[in-house]
Order: C-alpha cells, then sequence, then structure tokens
C-alpha cells in the first residue's frame, strides 16, 4: 500500500493544540487499524529544543534514542503506540546544518544553494524516511500559518501534493473562531484570512478544524466552507474541553477519521473508542477521593516545563481511581520563611528535573520537610541529586555536601562522571536516551516496578559521586536502582518512611493514560493514602479538612 500523508498547519494564533490534533488523529487512525508515525517540523533554527530555557520552550521530552525534542512528541507518544526516534523531530536548523555541510563537501557540484529546491528537498526526503513503511505519516507543522520562519515546510509540503499526488495527501488546518460578546456571534474573518494564506502559497486545506469555545453553528460552517473553498462536511467544529483525553472523542463523533481516510482511499473500518470514554469517566467522577501533591520547581510560572509530569501524576491518578490536584509551588520562596505553612495540606511532595542553583535551597527544605514529616515524596533527576544532598547534610553530617553544578567547593556528592568533564558542546552532550537498570530484589522500587530490570529514559550531566555511597547506606539510604553498566545510582529509596523514591532518570516520558507509570501509580497510591489518614484523623477530632477548590489547568492550548 501507498504511504499516505497527513499534514497538520495552524493558523490565526499559536497555541491552539495542533500537537494534541496531531496526536488524536493518530489514535483514530490506530483506532482504523492503520499503521502510523507523527512526525514534528519547528520552524526555529536550534538544532533541538536541548539548550532552550524551559520558559523559551516549555519542556524538552526525550525520545528512547536519546534526542531532545519538542513537547508534542509526549503527546504523539501518550495518544498512540508509535516509538518515535530521533528523526521523528526536525527543526529548521537540523535542515539547514544538513544542506550546509553538503554544500561544502561540494556535493552541489557548483550550483547555487536556496531554499527552493535544496530546503525544500531535504524537508521532503525526512518526511520520506520517517514515513516509509507506514501506512500513514501525520506530519506537525509548527508555527503559525504566515510567519516567515515555517515558510519553507509550507512550501515543501505544497511541492509534497505534487509529488506523491493529491489522493494520497490530506491537509488539515486548525484555526481559531474568536465568540464576540458585543455581537454575539462566533467571529470567522480571522479563519478566512488564515486560509488565504494558505492559499497565496498554493495549499488548499482539505479539512479546517475549528476551535471554539461553544457548538458550532452549521451556517457558520457554511459561511466557512464558502469563503475558505472547503466542503461544509470537513468544517469540523473543535470545541475545548476541561480533559485533553476528550479529544480524540470528540473528533470521532464528528467523524473525522471516516471523512480523512475516506478521503485517502483508505478502506478501514473503526473500532469502538470504549476505552478512551473509560479514562474521561475515571477521570470525571474519581471514586477513591483526591491526592494534593506539591510540584517545588523554578519553573512554575510556565506549567508547560513540566508538562510529561503533570500527565504522568494524572495517570496516576487514574492507576488510583482518584483525582490528583497539583499544585505548583516556586521553589524560591521556600528559601525563607515558614515552609510548615507553605506545604499544609499537601498529601504528597514531587521534585522535578531542572538545571542550574536558582531555587535549589527553597527544594531541599521542601525535601527534608518531606523525609521529616513522612510526606510521600518523589524525586525526579534533579529532586534525586538534591534528595542526596540533603540526606548527606541532615543525616550523614556532610554539611558541606553540594553538586558541582551549583558549586565550586564543598563535599561533591553529585559531581561530573569523567567523559562529561571532556565535554566542550553543551547541544545533545548530556546522557541522554533509555538505559538499563537493575533493582535489588525486596526494594519499594522492585515491587513498585514489579521487577528487577528496567530500562527508563535519561537527561542529565551529573551523577551520584560512588565514593559517598557507602556512608549514605550506613546512615539509611537505600540504592536500590543501578545501572549495570556504568555502575551509577538510578534509583535512591528511604525506607524508615512511608514512601520515599527518587530516580535519576524521567519515568515521566513513559506513562500513559491506559498503562500508567508504575512509579507515578505508586507514588499517588502513597499520597491518596496519606489523604485519606488525614481525613480520617480529622474526622476523629472533629476539624474539618480544607478541600482545594478547582483542578490543575486541563486546557488543550498547546497542550
Ligand atoms: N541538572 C542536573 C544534571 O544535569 C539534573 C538534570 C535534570 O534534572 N534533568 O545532572
Amino acid at each position: 500500500m501507498k504511504t499516505k500523508f497527513i499534514f497538520v498547519t495552524g493558523g490565526v494564533l499559536s497555541s491552539l493544540g495542533k500537537g494534541l490534533t496531531a496526536a488524536s488523529i493518530g489514535t483514530l487512525l490506530e483506532n482504523r487499524g492503520l499503521d502510523i508515525t507523527i512526525m514534528k517540523m519547528d520552524p526555529y533554527l536550534n538544532i533541538d529544543p536541548g539548550t532552550m530555557n524551559p520558559f523559551q520552550h516549555g519542556e524538552v521530552f526525550v525520545t528512547e534514542d536519546g534526542a531532545e525534542t519538542d513537547l508534542d512528541l509526549g503527546h504523539y507518544e501518550r495518544f498512540t503506540n508509535v516509538n518515535l526516534k530521533r528523526e521523528n523531530s526536525v527543526t529548521a536548523g537540523q535542515v539547514y546544518e544538513t544542506v550546509i555541510a553538503k554544500e561544502r563537501r561540494g556535493e552541489y557540484l557548483g550550483g547555487t544553494v536556496q531554499v527552493i529546491p535544496h530546503i525544500t528537498d531535504e524537508i521532503k526526503d525526512r518526511i520520506h524516511r520517517v514515513a516509509k513503511g507506514r501506512d500513514v505519516a501525520i506530519v506537525e507543522i509548527g508555527g503559525t500559518v504566515g510567519d516567515i520562519e515555517s515558510l519553507p515546510f509550507l512550501e515543501a509540503i505544497r511541492q509534497f501534493r505534487n509529488d506523491v499526488g493529491d489522493e494520497n495527501v490530506v491537509f488539515v488546518h486548525l484555526t481559531l473562531l474568536p465568540y464576540l460578546g458585543t455581537s454575539g456571534e462566533l467571529k470567522t474573518k480571522p479563519t478566512q484570512h488564515s486560509v488565504q494564506k494558505l492559499r497565496e502559497i498554493g495549499i488548499q486545506p482539505d479539512f479546517l478544524l475549528c476551535r471554539t469555545d461553544r457548538a458550532l453553528p452549521a451556517d457558520i460552517a457554511k459561511k466557512i466552507a464558502l469563503f475558505c473553498n472547503v466542503r461544509a462536511e470537513n468544517v469540523i467544529g473543535a470545541l475545548d474541553v476541561s480533559n485533553i483525553y476528550e479529544v480524540p472523542l470528540k473528533y470521532f463523533e464528528q467523524g473525522l477519521d471516516e471523512k480523512i481516510t475516506r478521503r485517502l482511499g483508505l478502506k478501514t473500518r473503526a473500532k469502538g473508542l470504549q476505552k478512551w470514554a473509560k479514562v474521561v469517566e475515571t477521570m470525571a467522577s474519581p471514586r477513591s477521593g483526591t491526592a494534593e501533591i506539591g510540584l517545588v520547581g523554578k519553573y512554575v510560572d510556565l506549567t508547560e516545563s513540566y508538562k510529561s509530569v503533570t500527565e504522568a501524576l494524572i495517570h496516576g491518578g487514574i492507576a488510583n481511581q482518584c483525582r490528583v490536584l497539583i499544585r505548583y509551588i516556586d521553589s524560591e520562596l521556600l528559601e525563607k520563611g515558614d515552609i510548615a505553612a507553605e506545604l499544609k495540606g499537601l498529601n504528597g511532595i514531587l521534585v522535578p528535573g531542572a538545571f542550574g542553583h536558582r531555587g535549589v535551597e527553597g527544594k531541599i527544605r521542601a525535601i527534608r520537610y518531606a523525609r521529616e514529616k513522612q510526606i510521600p515524596y518523589l524525586g525526579i533527576c534533579f529532586g534525586l541529586q538534591l534528595a542526596l544532598i540533603e540526606f548527606a547534610r541532615s543525616v550523614c553530617h556532610l554539611q558541606k555536601a553540594t553538586s558541582r553544578e551549583f558549586s565550586n567547593t564543598g563535599e561533591f556528592v553529585i559531581d561530573l562522571m569523567e567523559d562529561q568533564r571532556q565535554v566542550q558542546r553543551l547541544g545533545g552532550s548530556m546522557r541522554l536516551g533509555s538505559y538499563l537498570c537493575k533493582l535489588t530484589p525486596g526494594s519499594l522500587a522492585a515491587a513498585t516496578y514489579g521487577s528487577t530490570q528496567i530500562h527508563e529514559r535519561h537527561r542529565h550531566r551529573y551523577e551520584v559521586n560512588n565514593h559517598y555511597r557507602a556512608p549514605l547506606s550506613k546512615a539509611g539510604l537505600v540504592f536500590s536502582g543501578i545501572d549495570p553498566g556504568l555502575q551509577l545510582v538510578e534509583i535512591l529509596e528511604f525506607p524508615k518512611h512511608p514512601w520515599f523514591l527518587a530516580c535519576q532518570f524521567h519515568p515521566e516520558f513513559k506513562s500513559k493514560p491506559f498503562s500508567p507509570h508504575p512509579i507515578f501509580a505508586g507514588f499517588v497510591k502513597a499520597a491518596l493514602k496519606a489523604s485519606l489518614t488525614r481525613t480520617k484523623d480529622s474526622l476523629k477530632r472533629g476539624t474539618p479538612v480544607r478541600r482545594p477548590e478547582g483542578h490543575s489547568h486541563r486546557s488543550w492550548a498547546r497542550a
């Protein structure tokens, strides 16, 4: 069978949820038995987002093979069964780097190297390479139509349709229909203009997915169809939802997959989406209660930076049929003052990955509080390194314990390995991707995984200094996960505690709504237990427990 291509573009403004749309189309096509892949094309000049500040970019998602990629790839993996690789994430930087390197090798035989055809050819080659052998390749083009940066990508996909044939390509365009209170209607002009922009460069969208905060009336859909030269039945509402896992269901209800596959001549039939409906239902009416988790970090003003962690916590809630409330806490605010007041009411504390010294002491204070007050604690990457520093300082009397990352002097319980000392280029040079880890039988880690051998993804430069392992173990810390090849600490736990576990890797990248990651399921279970015990205790004492209002953000904007 010839591979089919679905290109997803976005108009009007950014953050409309293109990534979720691409991921949801993936869900729906897999549900029809198709073998798919999903790619992201980012128009910026960085080679990858690995060197970008989380405030600029949000989370960096790490693939099994160690690529640092856009957070939309996280959605693709959570929503589908695809195993994404380095080549699924393309940036303008990579494309230009390849073309310029070829030019330097003289491969263009004296020709003038230009955006068309050299850059566009390289973009098309990359799409073909990833799509090879698949039934369908979904390609999301980052940025908003009308941006200078995305032009080469749009030009490449315009050519693509001519190269592989009209019957093998579908263009899906996501736009916004703002509701204007003063006139009391959904406005179509921004959508019209964004489609005009696309058509100016030769792309006629086949489908328009219109983000709205209310149902899309048939007459508005008709009007858009007329002005944008799209069939009325292909103008589809993309209604705001409170839960991102509803998105595939909403598109399914409107027959998006049916219409796309028909347009592509794919003879397939959809199975039901009961499994998705069940996830949404479990989240809407959690039977077992609520666990409130404090996420202590320094990027809390942009919670996008913690996308996979947030999702994995929610998956942990699904596993335990409970609601997970996330309180994002700025670690800098914990450096001074009454920590008990700041962390009051939390049933679990999580310190996620981070870089640099800002807010470190606040995180260490939070970890100490969790350890001493017996509050379930999960440390991820930096959260392991700081837990180890805290323990070394408070329990092992190594007051000067620190990491070489944020100090020049002291006892480097967290240090750089030899190979990292040689590193000169910051991009792509951390310990990245999947590594084997062996777990100690009988440990909390082994019980949590139900196994003694696991593979998890890494993204860090610093490691636990093996030199300090003996004194720390003697003081009660257990190193229950070890990389057998590198002999490095992967997991630590503190058994004199209801649930205290930290890992050097990032378990959040492998969690899915249908297979919540065991570490998140275990952590949320412990937090839920703490919450229920607390409720019982206070009932006995007759003091009501304050329940926090609302849920953490669940918008699907860039989502
Ligand atoms: N900054 C730490 C390191 O590089 C931890 C990184 C992380 O948390 N992802 O080792």
